[in-house]
């Protein structure tokens, strides 16, 4: 028996149901909407974010990983709000999001700078795992960090070692922001392999953002599970393009190492409204798995059950597998 964090407290694994892995219920540069999105903060946003949570659970989703962490505008206690109007599953994460250096509080403060102490990160991370975030009581169930095109950026590498170590502490699974045309999974399988990170334990995030299966084939040889994760994000590929990629993967055995999720968002400052994001991405929302990608997987030739390992089976053996070994070495 494997108990995940969500918001609403630990639950054990055979109830995570259908899992999307990579998502986000708020998304946000905080001093921004601090200072000019007062909307942020209305029961209606909250009210708003919980109806499409509970669409979605409507379709037979149970669960989502909200992967916003640190440079994404975390904010706890709104997801508390929506988790009492929601039946969905939401697993708050930990770590940090930046493409080049690490978030500001960090610049000056770790080992061998001006203020010299143990990588603060580290403490942080186990913190918000082990005893809950912002004196919320509410636990991280999954580390995150990213690195994209720049590629391995001192500020980048510090973050992944500083998640990488969390999890060795806490045995709790990872995903990484990944940039596959620069082929950085590639990287963080290295970087997480040299902290003593089993690459079963990692999802490489926006994997669907590319058609080099080779490329993915090299990732989940290693053992990682592929996030084909950004369905509904048209301007880098079509959603055709992506089920291809799906179904090529599937077709060459690999069904045990890929997920599905849409990385939607209820409310983001990234537009003055959510209106313009819904009209700026049609189809980037929580229903548009449910309602065009399994038909068309299905209508490819992936069968249901190959569907359910990847929304079901695949998840949960993250979570499950990363605590089995966390449990062993302990
Ligand atoms: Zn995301």
């Amino acid at each position: 028996m494997t108990e995940v964090q969500t918001v609403r407290g630990p639950i054990n694994t055979s109830a995570l149901g259908r899992v999307l892995v990579h998502e986000h219920v708020f998304l946000m540069n905080m001093e921004y909407t601090q200072n000019y999105r007062p909307d942020f903060f209305e029961d209606a946003t909250v009210a708003k974010a919980a109806a499409k949570l509970n669409a979605l659970k409507a379709v037979g989703i149970d669960t989502i990983i909200d992967l916003t962490v640190l440079g994404l505008g975390r904010h706890i206690p709104s997801l508390a709000k929506v988790a009492a109007l929601t039946d969905v599953n939401m697993i708050v994460s930990t770590g940090a999001y930046t493409f080049n250096e690490v978030p500001g509080p960090f610049a000056f403060y770790g080992p061998g700078l001006l203020c010299d102490a143990p990588e603060p990160m580290i403490d942080h991370f186990v913190k918000d795992i082990e005893q809950g975030i912002a004196g919320t009581g509410i636990r991280a169930g999954e580390l995150k960090c990213a690195i994209d095109m720049p590629g391995l950026t001192p500020g980048v590498e510090r973050i992944m070692r500083a998640v990488a170590r969390a999890h060795v502490i806490t045995g709790t699974p990872i995903t990484v922001h990944t940039a596959p045309r620069a082929e950085t999974g590639l990287i963080v399988q290295r970087v997480l392999a040299e902290e003593g990170v089993n690459l079963e334990d990692v999802i490489i995030g926006h994997c669907g953002d590319t058609n080099d299966v080779d490329y993915l084939m090299k990732l989940a040889d290693k053992g990682s599970i592929l996030g084909m994760d950004r369905f509904g994000i048209n301007f880098t590929m079509t959603t055709a393009d992506r089920v291809q990629t799906v179904v090529q993967m599937v077709k060459r055995g690999y069904v045990d190492h890929l997920s599905l999720s849409h990385d939607c968002v209820c409310w983001s400052d990234f537009f003055p409204t959510v209106e313009n994001y819904n009209a700026a991405m049609p189809e980037h929302n929580y229903l548009h798995i449910s309602h065009q990608v399994i038909p068309a997987l299905l209508e490819a030739g992936v069968t249901q059950a190959q569907i359910d390992r990847m929304f079901i089976d695949n998840p949960r053996r993250h979570f499950e597998a990363a605590a089995n070994r966390f449990a062993a070495r302990n």
